[in-house]
């Protein structure tokens, strides 16, 4: 039996899109770290072909 309290909040992540052509055909592309250490997931997409990073709080 799953657990009911766990699956009021999912993690996956299916809901990214892309920013720039809200395509969901988006993969993850590595990581890109900045000056200050914080380190943000990259993505790519395979629709318009572009990378971008999105800020996960
Ligand atoms: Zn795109």
């Amino acid at each position: 039996m799953s657990n009911p309290i766990n699956s009021k909040t999912p993690m996956d992540k299916s809901n990214l899109t892309c920013p720039y052509c809200q395509s969901l055909k988006i993969m993850r592309h590595g990581f890109s770290v900045r000056k200050s250490g914080e380190k943000l997931q990259r993505y790519w997409c395979n629709e318009c072909d572009r990378t971008f990073t999105l800020k996960n709080a």
